[in-house]
Formats: C-alpha cells, sequence, structure tokens
C-alpha cells in the first residue's frame, strides 16, 4: 500500500522530487530553505535510496565515512559519530535516517510511490506525474533524483525460472535475515557488489562458486573502527575538509600528484603502490602519479604491482591468474575496495569458475551450467550490476516538449546540458545525471553541488516571474561533446564498463560521467551561475 498521500498544508507543490535518497532528500530541504514547497516520490517502503535497497553481506561504503557523508550543516556532522573507517549499510542507513528525523524532512516523502510517467504540460506549465498506483500530482518543477545505480539491468542469466532455489540480487536484497549456513551459493558477477558480498557469504556457506566474467582490479579496504580521537581530530578541522573536498578532483581531499609514474626509479614506485595498497584507499593507488588514467604504460606499472598482490594472497596459482584482470587498464572501471576477497578463494568449499574459460550457459534446476558443465547449488546471488546512469531516467521516460519522449531524444546516447538538464523538457532537472562527475567521485559531494545549483536555477526562474527555464540545444550540443573529448583523452573508454554503457546489451556506448574532475566541473558550473545561467533561455511556456 502506498503511505497515505497527505495534502499539502499550502496545496500544490513547487518542486516534484523522485527519489528519497541522499539526493531526494537534501533536495527537500533546500528548497524548503528558498521557500519552496516540495514533494518527493519515492518507489522504496523506507527512504534512503542505495542503502536502503542494498542489504547483501558486505555491502559497505567504498568511501570514507566521514567524507560520505553531508557537509551542508556544521551541527549535523559535529554531532554525528560513526564507528569505521568505512561504515556498513545499516550505519549508513541510520545516519539518512537521523538525517531526515533532524530536518523533518519525511512529511514531504510519498513512500511506495513509484512515478510511473511524467509529461510537461505546456499549457499550464507544469510536469504532471502519474503514479504506478495511477494517482496524479503535477508542480512547475521536477527534479530527478532517481540514483545513478538504481535500476538492475536484466541479469543476461537464461533459465533463472527454472533455477528453483532462492534467487537474490543485491540491490534488491530481502529485508528479513537471509541465512547461508550449510548451503550452497553460486555468486554471478565480480564487480564491487560480488567482491564484497564473497567473502561474508564464504564465512558462513557450505559452498561458494563465483562465476566471473571479467576479472577486475580490487584494493584492500583496509577498514577499521576509528581510533580514539581521531573522528574528534578531524571534525576540528571539518570545515577546511570540506571546502578541500570540494575542490578536489574526485571529492575527497588528498595530495595531487605532479609526477609521471614512468619518470621515477621502480623502487620508488613499487614504494609509493605498497603505501597506497596498505594505507590508502578508493583514489589512494590511482592518485599516486599524475598519469595513471592516461598513459597505458604509467597504467601498466600500478597494474603489474596489484596483481603481483594478487598472486601473493590466492595460494592456487591457476586460481590467482584466473583472477587476475588483464582485459583493461586499472582505473577505467571504478576500482573495487574489498576486505578479504583474493583470500576467500583459499577457503575450503570456496572456487571460481572463469567464464571466459567455459561461458555460462545459464541456470538450470538444482545449480549453474557453463560450457563445461554443472555446478550445483542451492542459492543464486546476482551481482550483476545496473543500468546505469541513465536507466531511472528512461525508465520513467518523462515526456518533453511537443511529447517528445527522453528515450527519443536519447536514442543515439544521453545529451544533457552540464549532466543537469536536457534540451526540450523544461522545468526538468537531473541530480548527477550523465555528463556530470558524479560516480567518478565521492557521491555526497557531487550531489550537494548538483542540489544546490538546481535549486538556485529554480529560485533564479522563479523570482525573474517567467518560471520556465530551459537548456539551450547548441550549449548542451558543446558539453555533450566536450565530455566526449575529455573522455577520449584518458583510458577510460577502453574498458567494457558500465561507464560507457557496455554492460546493457543494446546501450548505445556513450562515456556517461563527466571525467574532468569535481573541481573543474564545479568551476564550469560557477561560471555559468554567474554569467546569468548562460547556455540556459527563460520562457513563459
Ligand atoms: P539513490 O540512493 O540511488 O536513490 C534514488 C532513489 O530513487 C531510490 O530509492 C529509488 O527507489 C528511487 N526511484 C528511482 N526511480 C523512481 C521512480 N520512477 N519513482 C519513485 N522512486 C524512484 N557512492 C559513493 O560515492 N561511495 C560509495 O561507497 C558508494 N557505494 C555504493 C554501494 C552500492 C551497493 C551502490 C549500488 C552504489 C554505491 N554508491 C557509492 C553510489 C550511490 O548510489 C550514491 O553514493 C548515492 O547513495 C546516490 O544517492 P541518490 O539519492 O542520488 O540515489
Ligand atoms: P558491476 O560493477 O556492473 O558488476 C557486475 C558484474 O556482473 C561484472 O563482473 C559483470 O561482468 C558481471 N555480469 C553481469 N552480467 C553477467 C552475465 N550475464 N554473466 C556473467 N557475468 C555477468 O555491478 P556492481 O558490482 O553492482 O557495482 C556497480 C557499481 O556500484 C560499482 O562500480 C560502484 O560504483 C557501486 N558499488 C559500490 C560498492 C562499494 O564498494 N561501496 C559496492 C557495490 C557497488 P563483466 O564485467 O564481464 O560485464
Amino acid at each position: 500500500m502506498p503511505s497515505a498521500p497527505r495534502p499539502s498544508p499550502h496545496g500544490r507543490p513547487d518542486v516534484l522530487v523522485v527519489g528519497a535518497g541522499f539526493a531526494g532528500l537534501y533536495l527537500l530541504h533546500r528548497l524548503r530553505e528558498l521557500g519552496m514547497r516540495a514533494l518527493a516520490l519515492e518507489a522504496g517502503a523506507g527512504i534512503g535510496g542505495t542503502w536502503y535497497w542494498n542489504r547483501y553481506p558486505g555491502a559497505r561504503c567504498d568511501v570514507e565515512s566521514m567524507d560520505y557523508s553531508y557537509s551542508f550543516d556544521p551541527a549535523l556532522e559535529q554531532e554525528w559519530s560513526w564507528t569505521r573507517r568505512y561504515p556498513g549499510q545499516a550505519e549508513i542507513l541510520g545516519y539518512i535516517e537521523h538525517v531526515a528525523d533532524r530536518f523533518d524532512l519525511r512529511r514531504d516523502v510519498r513512500t511506495r510511490t513509484r512515478a510511473a510517467s511524467a509529461a510537461w504540460d505546456a499549457s499550464d506549465r507544469l510536469w504532471r506525474v502519474r503514479t504506478e498506483a495511477g494517482d496524479t500530482c503535477a508542480a512547475p518543477y521536477l527534479v530527478m533524483a532517481t540514483g545513478c545505480l538504481s535500476v538492475p539491468k536484466a541479469p543476461g542469466v537464461e533459465g533463472l525460472e527454472r533455477f528453483g532455489g532462492r534467487v537474490f540480487h543485491t540491490g534488491r536484497w530481502p529485508h528479513e535475515e537471509v541465512s547461508f549456513a550449510g548451503r550452497r551459493v553460486a555468486v554471478i558477477g565480480t564487480g564491487s557488489s560480488g567482491i564484497q558480498a564473497v567473502p561474508v557469504i564464504a564465512e558462513e556457506a557450505a559452498e561458494v562458486t563465483v562465476f566471473q566474467r571479467t576479472a577486475n582490479f580490487s584494493l584492500p579496504a583496509n577498514d577499521r573502527p576509528l581510533a580514539p580521537g581521531e573522528q574528534e581530530a578531524l571534525k576540528a578541522r571539518y570545515r577546511e575538509h570540506r571546502a578541500q573536498a570540494r575542490r578536489s578532483p574526485t571529492g575527497i581531499p588528498g595530495p595531487r600528484a605532479d609526477r609521471s609514474a614512468l619518470e621515477v626509479p621502480e623502487a620508488e614506485r613499487t614504494a609509493a603502490y605498497r603505501h597506497a595498497w596498505e594505507h590508502g584507499g578508493l583514489f589512494g593507488m590511482l592518485r599516486s602519479y599524475s598519469d595513471l588514467t592516461t598513459d597505458a604504460d604509467a597504467n601498466a606499472t600500478a597494474a603489474d604491482f596489484i596483481r603481483a598482490r594478487i598472486s601473493e594472497a590466492v595460494d592456487d596459482p591457476a586460481t590467482a591468474e584466473a583472477l587476475s584482470p588483464r582485459t583493461h587498464p586499472f582505473g577505467t572501471k571504478r576500482p573495487c575496495i574489498d576486505s578479504g576477497y583474493y583470500t576467500a578463494f583459499n577457503r575450503e568449499g570456496v572456487r571460481l569458475v572463469d567464464l571466459r574459460a567455459e561461458p555460462l550457459a545459464g541456470a538450470v534446476p538444482g545449480g549453474v551450467a557453463t560450457a563445461r558443465g554443472e555446478y550445483p547449488a542451492d542459492d543464486l546471488v546476482l551481482a550483476t550490476g545496473y543500468d546505469a546512469m541513465t536507466g531511472a531516467l528512461t525508465a520513467l521516460d518523462p515526456h518533453g516538449r511537443d511529447g517528445v519522449p527522453l528515450r527519443r531524444a536519447w536514442a543515439e546516447g544521453p545529451a544533457a546540458h552540464l549532466g543537469v538538464a536536457v534540451a526540450g523538457f523544461p522545468n526538468l532537472f537531473t541530480v548527477t545525471g550523465p555528463g556530470s562527475p558524479s560516480v567518478l567521485s565521492n557521491m555526497v559531494v557531487s550531489i550537494e553541488q548538483h542540489v544546490e545549483w538546481i535549486t538556485d536555477l529554480i529560485a533564479w526562474a522563479r523570482d525573474r516571474g517567467t518560471g520556465v527555464v530551459e537548456a539551450e540545444p547548441a550549449a548542451q550540443r558543446w558539453w555533450t561533446d566536450h565530455v566526449q573529448e575529455v573522455a577520449a583523452a584518458t583510458l577510460f573508454p577502453r574498458a567494457d564498463s558500465w561507464y560507457t554503457g557496455a554492460n546493457v546489451p543494446g546501450k548505445p556506448r556513450v562515456f556517461l560521467p563527466y571525467p574532468g574532475g569535481v573541481d573543474v566541473y564545479r568551476d564550469v558550473l560557477e561560471g555559468v551561475a554567474s554569467s546569468g545561467y548562460e547556455g540556459f533561455r527563460l520562457s513563459r511556456a
């Protein structure tokens, strides 16, 4: 049952928000501060987005807790305490719920309410949104806070209906406890989700068979409880730290390398990589040298280092070799960070099936089959990933001017001005949309920046009395081309990754996020705002 629609005491909202994760909740708060009424529609039965849905064993942040949190309220960041360097799903969800309660945001969220369609009504200058239950809501502005990784892609595994056992997707994990004790578990997929889940499932299950199509680079998380005093020390300079995060390339403060990996002696380079391996988090190793994402030879030095660590960690040389990534440069897929992934393969009962050697045939009754044979399993875990960055937007498929659907506008690939707005779709905005740094960054930093910029733009349009604001096609073309040019100068396009849409059959191959850095991107957006929103036009309909 959808939660009861609470009639707004003020009538129609000014802004409809879709999604109530980090982005949707901050939108509600910011719009309220700007004197606007907002209503968020959320498909889940609760708030939290990613952290509501992803309850799989081992689900944990890959950005440190004190960075992966809102910075908009100095009192909030002082009063909240984290327990670990990398918080788990439950702790992050607890944090988001605390924020929602602290700022009284829940009263403007309708949970269990999926937006099923949306259309721009030019005569009334309103977005009309229809929910799956058949209700309609309308507001002058529509902000998509639907998430970059919220729509699981079709798993592409034949015969799931014949399997007969329990089937789980990591991103749609049940709320009740799932026990794997004494069971034979098959895991398909070795991206971040699979790599986090495998060691935890392996602690409990009788057998774990991991089906790997592409070996991935994974770095040790070096997770640990926060030491006494550590948190207080950072809180004492939190404002300065947050300012550095906003002006950093990834949304995480840290040193900037200015030397090529190829210009330092091998021993020095190895020492730098070892330091990053033992201490650094998600981007530590990538930040060791200036050219790891742009020069294949430089990148190979880091990739070799990681492969050497994999062969040290894994007892069986054939398994170690199969786990060693050789199909894409390091960092061209979002790096994984793990707690005991490689050593899990040393446990009795844990085995790797290399789908490049024996292609997946599909699920069969009581197991999973490859070209070589069948592997019995009681449970199947699909860690097969998402229709990333555009999936939730094209699923809703808003219809813009003249009834043009977004899917048609994006048939050749997504085009969005600055990653926030789409020409032909007035008063529609996307948080961390395609063409913005989003998934290449600490997402909370990118979300805050987008929410602040988009809500400022809405307030600006409102204050000018016209109310309708829209990206200009020429500006959108310039930005979309620029994103591809910047990407072409990097190694990113060399990987078949969800960054390029390659993981979803038939999806146009376009580099989706903006790889120029959070700092550069922020400068561009601030410049556009201070120019009076050049590239956007105001109109009356
Ligand atoms: P989401 O949290 O995805 O929320 C979007 C919400 O919109 C969802 O609740 C969804 O139900 C709702 N929605 C979508 N479509 C509709 C519709 N049509 N109608 C109604 N509701 C709808 N990023 C990092 O920076 N660091 C990390 O460590 C990290 N870890 C991650 C771990 C996992 C397992 C995953 C999947 C992603 C991770 N990410 C991480 C990315 C993460 O998605 C973002 O950090 C952040 O949580 C996104 O917040 P959001 O509000 O933009 O989107
Ligand atoms: P993913 O990175 O897309 O990984 C999906 C995996 O499933 C890949 O190994 C893929 O193989 C495999 N796969 C998909 N379909 C398959 C099929 N039909 N047969 C065999 N294998 C198949 O998805 P994800 O692991 O869910 O992660 C997505 C993103 O979410 C991450 O990159 C990250 O940004 C975020 N995330 C972060 C964390 C964290 O550490 N905090 C945890 C989870 C997720 P191929 O590579 O060959 O396609």
